[in-house]
């Protein structure tokens, strides 16, 4: 099966390698030429990375990156069984993309969003076959998170999220069934996680560092609120709080914070700009 991937960012990369190791045909599409040209060279310095540390072949990972096909025109998904979207976290961009997908591919395609925190039914909604759309939600980096939460919409056929189940199991992660609501299973979770780290800062109770060595050491997290909201980026964690609040009928349980809001609008945004809670430079 084809797999169309929209969006080439840190997710659509990561999801595009998956597919591709796991033998299906990628066409990878990005409004944007130089992320999609960042997206394909850095996917196959990963793939050829794994080959030298022995976890995939010479030849597993040649034929991974053979099976990448870079695009910038949907035209291309004509061919795909399955089309996963993983572009900007806005409703009416996420819906206009479906559109245009619908337009091209056939109407036994399958398609599925990436989105973390918005409701899979409004995606689906705008879609003219919304009962063959579900939400397919990888965690980043996704080469190496197994979790992938499988979210029918309601509209979606009875047996299809069974279907992507076994399809993404094929893939070597571990799907869990989640139903459609703000945040699914692990982003509702870590709202209030990451939203008490940031009050416990506020309230001066410790310093960043402080909580972060006390969940990871004492507590066994693998990465402390800070380190990851930081990792995660300020833009995409702010964002994705802002929205299960609000989708939460503004359950003050979910709020999103004012230290986070400011790096957000300074453009403090965690590793990838070099500077959000910790500074990287
Ligand atoms: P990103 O900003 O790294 O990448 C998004 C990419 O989509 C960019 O390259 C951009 O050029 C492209 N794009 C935007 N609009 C487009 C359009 N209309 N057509 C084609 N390409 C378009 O974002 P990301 O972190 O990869 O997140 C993508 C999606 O995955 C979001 O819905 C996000 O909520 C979700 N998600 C993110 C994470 C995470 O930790 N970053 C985890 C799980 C899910």
């Amino acid at each position: 099966m084809t797999i169309g991937i929209i969006g080439s960012g840190a997710m659509g990369a990561g999801i595009a390698q998956v597919v591709a190791t796991a033998g299906h045909p990628v066409r990878l599409l990005d409004q944007n030429a130089a992320a999609l040209e960042k997206a394909t060279s850095s996917i196959a310095t990963s793939l050829r990375r794994l080959a030298e540390k022995g976890k995939l072949t010479p030849e597993a990972a040649e034929a991974a990156v053979a099976r990448l096909h870079p695009t910038e025109t949907m035209a291309d998904f004509a061919d795909c069984g399955l089309v996963i979207e993983a572009i900007v976290e806005d409703l009416g961009v996420k819906q206009q993309v479906f559109r245009g997908v619908e337009a091209i591919v056939s109407a036994e395609c399958w398609l599925a969003s990436n989105t973390s925190s918005l409701s899979i039914t409004a995606i689906a909604a705008a879609c003219q076959r919304p009962e063959r759309f579900v939400g397919i939600h990888f965690f980043n980096p996704a080469p190496l998170m197994q979790l992938v939460e499988v979210v029918p919409a309601v509209q979606t056929r009875a047996g299809l999220a069974e279907e992507v189940k076994a399809l993404v199991a094929s893939w070597g992660k571990r799907p869990v069934l989640a139903q459609d609501t703000p945040g699914f299973i692990v982003n509702r979770v870590a709202r209030p996680f990451y939203g008490e780290a940031i009050r416990i800062l506020e309230e001066g109770i410790a310093d960043i560092a402080t909580i972060d060595w006390a969940l990871t050491d004492l507590g066994g997290f693998r990465m402390g609120p800070f380190a990851l909201m930081d990792f995660i980026g300020h833009d995409v964690n702010y964002r994705v709080t802002e929205s299960v609040f609000t989708a939460f009928f503004y359950d003050p349980r979910y709020r999103p914070s004012f230290t986070q809001k400011r790096l957000f609008e300074a453009g403090y945004l965690g590793r990838k700009t070099g500077r959000g809670f910790y500074n990287y430079a």
